[in-house]
């Protein structure tokens, strides 16, 4: 059995106390703690070992979800509490509507135990994964471990002068192409900025957030005409990890031409890639199969997923045009149920 590590636990009430405790931690003593489903199994393999765990539980603040402009969501609101809010919900019952893709992200994170303790705040802080680091401590000292925690080396891609562990948040992609944005807060100030740029392409360094920083909310701008969808690669479909995603978001004129749209890949870089060259290509044009094809095409060309998740990357890198597919053609409002059981039933 993996037993966790001493530590000490700390429970501020508010988000100002949480802050004051990160600013007077010395740097990588302490952590926050939302529901801990990503960092406890880290910390029992020894990948992340803070002195001091900040939990957020108790922080009121960080609840609740507002629908009155656009959508606000609190970073403590569990991915099961966002799937429950029956405001998500059009058309007698039905998940539609331009914020579709953020609840299909979320209802496919890990497993219903798993979202109902899983934070969307925690979700987007997620650390990135791979095959080398997500081994317990025996395992990675028998390979003298790797640079992203007590090792030199890359195992993936030796000569790699940065980590290329793998972004793999389901509701990131979601949020980006929904033009999402966070609320970072400090003991001194808070900035506001779009999610996008959260992330930076470093498998270590993978969040722009600050050590003193708590991401305290998530916005989403009123999206009127907009439609969205997010599609997700993983083995089991009931519970892993995506091994690629897609997210797609396009504004609808009355003619059923594209106004404007976003595509975002999960799980083929250290954070969500967008590829905006095939978006654009889709403006101006309905979602015909062939405007669908091209933006495909597009999308799929610059996707270089590494070997370092389940299946091989080639294939993922194949599928990548399939899932861009799926996805604008649910936008377009194709009934895509029976591909989504497929898709979830057939890598079994
Ligand atoms: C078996 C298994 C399967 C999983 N499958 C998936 C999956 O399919 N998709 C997926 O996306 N995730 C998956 N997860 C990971 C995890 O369950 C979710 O990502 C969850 O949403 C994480 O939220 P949390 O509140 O538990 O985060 P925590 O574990 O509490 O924290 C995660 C990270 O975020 C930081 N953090 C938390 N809250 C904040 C905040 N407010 N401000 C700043 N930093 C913060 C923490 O310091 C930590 O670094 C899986 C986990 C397991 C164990
Ligand atoms: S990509 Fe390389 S450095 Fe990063 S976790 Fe994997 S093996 Fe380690």
């Amino acid at each position: 059995m993996m037993r966790l590590p001493y530590f000490t636990f700390r429970s501020p009430r508010s988000v100002r106390e949480a802050a004051e405790l990160l600013a007077s931690s010395q740097p990588g003593d302490a952590m926050l703690v939302a529901g801990g489903t990503d960092l406890l199994p880290n910390m029992k393999r020894r990948q992340q070992v803070p002195r001091t765990l900040i939990g957020l539980r108790r922080v009121a603040e960080l609840r609740g979800i507002s629908h009155a402009t656009g959508l606000t969501i609190g970073a403590g609101v569990t991915l099961t509490e966002l799937v429950r809010d029956i405001r998500f919900r059009q058309d007698g019952g039905q998940v539609s509507g331009p914020y579709g893709a953020l609840w299909q992200a979320a209802s496919q994170v890990a497993t219903p135990h798993l979202r109902n303790m899983g934070t969307i705040g925690g979700n987007l802080c997620l650390d990135t994964r791979c095959n080398y680091y997500d081994q317990n401590y025996e395992w990675r000292k028998a390979i003298d471990f790797c640079m992203k925690k007590d090792g030199a080396t890359c195992w993936v891609a030796t000569s790699s002068p940065r980590c290329l562990a793998v972004s793999s948040t389901d509701t990131a992609p979601a949020l980006i192409a929904l033009g999402g944005e966070v609320t970072l807060a400090s003991a001194t100030a808070a900035r506001r900025i779009p999610v996008t740029a959260l992330f930076q392409n470093d498998g270590i360094h993978y969040l722009t957030r600050r050590a003193d920083e708590i991401l305290t909310s998530v916005h989403v701008p009123q999206l009127d005409g907009w439609r969205s969808a997010y599609w997700k690669l993983r083995r089991r479909g009931s519970f892993d990890f995506p091994v690629l995603s897609v997210a797609a978001a396009a504004r609808l004129t009355g003619d059923g031409a594209v106004a404007d749209a976003r595509i975002v890949l999960g799980a083929v870089a250290s954070r969500p890639v967008e590829a905006p060259e095939a978006a654009a290509a889709l403006i101006g044009r309905p979602l015909s199969d062939a405007a669908i094809s091209d933006a495909a095409e597009r999308t799929a060309r610059p996707a270089r997923p590494m070997d370092n998740t389940d299946f091989t990357l080639l294939w993922r890198k194949r599928v990548t045009r399939d899932f861009v597919t799926y996805a604008l053609r649910e936008l377009r409002g194709d009934d895509m149920r029976e591909t989504r059981r497929k898709v979830a039933r057939v890598l079994l």
